[in-house]
């Protein structure tokens, strides 16, 4: 069989399985937004149907003869073909290894153990959660123990989003972003500036949510997603989903928290963009699918932060901002409202946290799940072990679950190992930032102009059409020359809110 023709026989195989895959995240994405409560039986049903067929897709014979044959000419294949080979067979192995019952089984639990820690979040009885978190933590052990990573089952979560990633590499990383992040924080929470930014905060109040629809639509927009491949609905905890045409993003409301649902629809947005990047053509093979999720996490968090929240991007948005809000915004001047974006103050809860103390809220989680996976803490422990790492690293100590453990969706459907990816996303965001700002210094006076179009052409090229050619930390050194580091994430964060806060 020529190269050509197992290629052209295996592409429609593997668009067939990724087709599948996108039916499940749908019935994600309408469960979150749209399900009526006496649906949650059904939809675990139908997602357990989607999840053994699109394993049965993915497991299909064919698949691994077509694989083998290529493999036998590996010599012969281009880049992209080996590309496209090399990640196939990863998923096809993925998908032989785990038998077909294990699929089931965890697709089930997963869309249960969401509704548990839905109905346990907002009665804040963590006692009802427990078993939950300790089926879903067996589950996981069990899955590495399948792909034969039973000795190193949090490296097998963490490769699961970021291919190649591992816990040591990570710890490296975060050992040193702690060493630098704490004191900072330190330093800008003790300013007397940030006690007038929490005062800024605490009277942005009254925003009509019409009003924050149409103004986030509009900043949205200009920054480049497409509303005629994608729309944006509510949900309890904002995501995006689905990919190419249709993307999905939600955000959530509150009139007392304006600045809430904006940035956290700009994060969405630099999600969407990637996958409203990646080559439509090739969507389902690893040449239309994004790198990994520290990746998709670098897109999200360089709009939501490096970009919406400089000085030149409000110098466009501002004027629309107050015509918007008349009444509500007469109250803040120019500056007040800079230091409400940048505003900085430990929060329990990492949703709602400043860009700076963010990071920690990441190395809390990252710290935790380890010693979950490695038995040195125990289900019953955690909400004991989160207050007392809350309190070292945040400097706070939750009250309740509500707002300690309890406020994180991922662990409810087995998601471990995903945090991580959030903080490597923040250092990968700012390493990529200073590498656009020498190719093009005077970037901000774009955006003062409503102009985004050259960064998000430069991302176009450098990362969304690049697919999975490289991994995210692969990508990192290519576009930037040096290898993945904390440091220009610290000098962005000192650059930035240093000017702000330690004058
Ligand atoms: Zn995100």
């Amino acid at each position: 069989m020529t190269i050509d023709v197992a290629l052209s026989e295996l592409t429609p195989l593997l668009k067939r399985v990724h087709a599948l895959g996108l039916v499940g995240e749908l019935l994600g994405w309408d469960e979150q937004v749209m399900l009526p409560p006496g649906g949650a039986d059904q939809r675990a049903a139908q997602h357990a149907a989607v999840a053994e067929a699109t394993h049965a897709a993915a497991s299909a014979a064919r698949v691994g003869e077509l694989l083998a044959s290529l493999e036998a000419r590996a010599a012969e294949l281009t880049f992209d073909q080996r590309t496209i080979v090399r990640h196939a067979r990863k998923d096809y192995d993925r998908a032989t290894k785990l038998p077909a019952d294990f699929v089931r089984e965890k697709a089930a639990q997963g869309s249960r153990g969401y509704h548990a820690w839905a109905k346990a979040k907002a009665a804040d009885d963590f006692a009802s959660y427990a078993p939950v978190l300790e089926k879903n933590l067996e589950l996981a052990q069990r899955e590495a123990a399948y792909l034969g990573r039973g000795a190193a089952p949090y490296d097998a979560m963490l490769d699961k989003f970021d291919p190649g990633l591992t816990a040591v590499a990570v710890e490296k990383l975060f050992s040193e972003l702690k060493r630098d992040l704490v004191p900072l924080v330190r330093a800008i929470t003790a300013s007397p500036v940030a006690e007038r930014a929490r005062a800024i905060n605490a009277k942005l109040r009254g925003f009509p949510i019409d009003g924050q629809r149409e103004f986030l639509r509009e900043v949205t927009a200009a920054l480049g997603f497409d509303y005629a491949c994608g729309r944006i609905d509510v949900s309890l905890h904002p995501f995006c989903s689905g990919t190419g045409g249709d993307v999905r993003m939600t955000t959530r409301f509150n009139a007392d928290a304006p600045l809430d649902a904006l940035f956290s629809s700009i994060h969405e947005t630099g999600h969407g963009l990637y996958e409203q990047g990646l080559a439509k053509e090739h969507l389902g093979t690893a040449l239309g699918v994004h790198a990994g999720m520290a990746g998709h996490e670098s897109q999200s968090r360089l709009w939501e932060n490096q970009v919406a929240r400089s000085r030149g991007f409000w110098r466009h948005f501002e004027p629309r901002w107050r015509a918007t809000f008349p009444a509500q915004s007469a109250a803040f001047s120019s500056d007040e409202l800079y230091l409400a974006v940048n505003a900085v103050e430990p929060t329990l809860i990492r949703v709602d946290a400043d860009e700076v103390t963010y990071n920690l809220h990441i190395v809390l989680r990252f710290e935790l799940e380890k010693k979950l996976f490695s038995g040195e803490l125990a289900v019953r422990d955690l909400p004991a072990a989160w207050r007392a790492v809350s309190r070292e690293l945040v400097g706070l100590e939750p009250s309740n679950d509500r707002e300690g453990v309890l406020q994180d969706v991922h662990w409810s459907d087995g998601a471990f190992g995903y945090f991580p990816s959030y903080c490597l996303g923040n250092m990968i965001a700012a390493q990529l930032w200073y590498r656009v700002l020498e190719l093009r210094p005077a970037l901000e006076e774009e955006f003062a102009r409503g102009d985004f179009s050259w960064l998000l052409g430069w991302l176009r090229e450098n990362i969304h059409t690049q697919g999975r050619r490289y991994s995210a930390l692969e990508l990192v050194q290519r576009v930037t020359g040096t290898p993945l580091s904390p440091q220009p994430l610290v000098r962005y964060l000192r650059e930035r809110y240093g000017a702000i806060y330690l004058r």
